[in-house]
């Protein structure tokens, strides 16, 4: 169990477009400890997904799991654990919902970021076996979120109204039962 420092807003590995990951290297040791690594730094911290930039590696792995009950993010169906490997994204459905997010990497925050709707990804998963699907919903949102983090973007730099960037507690007192 290896739980790892947080790369943080300011970081310029948080900024780089990450390299695809070595298809040959999955299922070595060392892609076995960045899982682990991913998933025991993401449980620690109370996340739904993290990105390997934000522990400091600049590859495009990330891993999501939405938890049965999420202190963080209310009234959210429990997920599988997905394990993402070069990613790519396309959009289906380009309305656009919202939802307000944080990051690990940007600690003490949300934001109200509107998105499109619904999404195809394609990926690998941990046996390398390609992957397709389709996504709706707050998982939609997540997708998009963590795979930013592929693309050296976050969430801020997608908020289109400025005045729903908050930090938490206010973020609490004041927003929380507001849909928008
Ligand atoms: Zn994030």
């Amino acid at each position: 169990m290896a739980i790892k420092e947080l790369t943080r807003m300011g970081n310029p590995v948080l900024r780089k477009v990450a390299k695809e990951y070595e298809l040959s290297e999955v299922g070595s040791q060392s892609f076995l400890s960045l899982i682990e690594d991913l998933i025991d730094t993401m449980n620690e911290n109370g996340g739904i997904g993290i990105a390997a930039p934000q522990i400091g590696i600049s590859t495009q792995v990330a891993i999501i799991k939405l938890p049965e009950d999420s202190g963080r993010y209310s009234d959210v169906e429990a997920s599988e654990l997905f394990i993402i490997i070069n990613p790519k994204i396309e959009v289906v459905d380009s309305e656009k919902q919202g939802f307000w997010e944080g990051c690990l990497s940007v600690p003490g925050l949300r934001g109200f970021v509107e998105r499109p709707k619904k999404v195809k990804v394609t990926y690998f998963d941990k046996d390398a076996t390609k992957k397709e699907i389709i996504l709706e919903g707050f998982l939609s949102t997540v997708f998009q979120h963590e795979l930013d983090h592929l693309f050296g973007k976050l969430y801020v730099d997608r908020i289109t109204d400025l005045t729903k960037l908050s930090y938490e507690e206010e973020y609490l007192d004041y927003w929380i039962d507001s849909s928008n």
